[in-house]
């Protein structure tokens, strides 16, 4: 624990890329080193020291894909976040926690009937909580939302950060799924940085069968040590075709057609594909992945099969902490999905994981 510092570092997305559509020229977006000042905090905040924020799609949309950002650049991105309270709320001095993506407001109606996750005050850090993000040396945040870690043993804390977001997500997604012990389960797109945890946490919460759909072969093998019990490839086919691997499958291994949880974690036009290709009798389709593509589906087909379309945006912070026991409790695995390097990389890791999807996920540790 570094105690208070005079200024907070910080890696600032200055200027996002922005696409000229009458010159078509790209202007590449701009990531700078800065110096901010530390602000008074209120009685109810803290500031952490940052152990280690997680480069999360979502950032790399912000700063490559003309997603905005809710507090306007310059801002510092990053809500995957780990770290030690170093000043403020004086019941969490000392205390490693994890800050949570989003962070309800609690007051509004959305926040008092149970459906705090899509607070529409919600705050975001490097989103909408101001300049402050995760690719920093400390960042201050309400301490009410904190979870705090204990036990970790050998887990290095910066490792924790993607408990915010990447680990948390699926939780909440299967929540929305009324996911029971004994169901099954297919995770379209379990190769992704929340797919394979979608894929693990559906494992951990009891389901019976866990059928992942990607492309990536190597990535899909490593799905079957971790969560899934099936894996079928989706390179260069078709939903019809993957549909009918699906129905062959189900049949070898006597799974029964009806009934079937289907997570799109891809985010994807194709992946949105396969999930509605696949969405039969009793069935309930889970969308986990943001996208803006439109996908065509004739929704009557619902009404036939008496199933389900259902949103899910990230997690309230009150789950945080089961998910952190399964991640202890070695139920979800994080370190063979987890890589770090130190926060200077931020701009060759950003343009790296923008070309290709990491294997691992990448968590930046502060080097100021
Ligand atoms: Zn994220
Ligand atoms: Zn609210």
């Amino acid at each position: 624990m570094g105690g208070v510092p005079e200024k907070i570092m910080t890696w600032q997305m200055v200027q996002p890329a922005s696409f000229n559509k009458e010159t078509k020229e790209t202007t590449p977006g701009k990531l700078e080193k800065k110096e901010i000042p530390v602000p008074k905090l209120q009685p109810d905040e803290v500031l952490v020291e940052v152990a280690g924020c997680g480069v999360c799609h979502t950032d790399l949309g912000y700063f490559y894909d003309g997603v905005p950002t809710v507090s306007k650049p310059p801002l510092s991105l990053g809500h995957e976040i780990s770290g030690t309270v170093v000043a403020g709320d004086q019941a969490w001095m000392g205390k490693e926690v994890i800050i949570p993506a989003v962070m309800p407001c609690r007051k509004c109606e959305l926040c008092k009937t149970g459906r705090s996750n899509r607070c529409l005050a919600q705050k975001m850090p490097g989103n909408s909580l101001g300049i402050y993000g995760g690719f920093s040396s400390h960042i201050p945040v309400p301490s009410i939302d904190l979870c705090e870690v204990k036990n970790r043993g050998k887990m290095p804390l910066s490792h924790l950060s993607v408990v915010a977001d990447a680990a948390t997500t699926p939780y909440q997604a299967a929540k929305r799924a009324s996911l029971q012990p004994g169901d099954n389960v297919v995770v379209v797109g379990i190769t992704g940085g929340v797919g394979q945890y979608m894929g693990q946490t559906a494992k951990a919460l009891g389901a019976r069968t866990v059928i992942g759909i990607a492309r990536n072969q190597e990535k899909l093998e490593r799905a079957l040590k971790f969560g899934a019990d099936y894996v079928i490839s989706s390179k260069d086919k078709d939903a019809g075709a993957i549909s009918k691997e699906f129905r062959a499958l189900c049949k070898e291994k006597g799974l029964p057609g009806t009934g079937w949880k289907i997570f799109e974690v891809s985010g994807s036009k194709a992946g949105q594909e396969i999930g509605l290709t696949l969405l039969s009798f009793t069935g309930k389709l889970i969308v986990v992945g943001f996208s803006m593509v439109k996908t065509e589906y004739a929704i009557g087909r619902l009404m036939a099969f008496d199933a389900e379309i259902i949103g899910t945006w990230g997690c309230p912070p009150e789950y945080y902490p089961i998910v952190l026991d399964m991640v202890l409790n070695g139920k979800i695995n994080v370190e063979n999905f987890v890589e770090t390097r130190p926060m200077s990389q931020i701009a060759e890791t950003f343009a790296e994981a923008h070309k290709t999807p990491p294997m691992k996920r990448i968590v930046l540790t502060p080097d100021f």
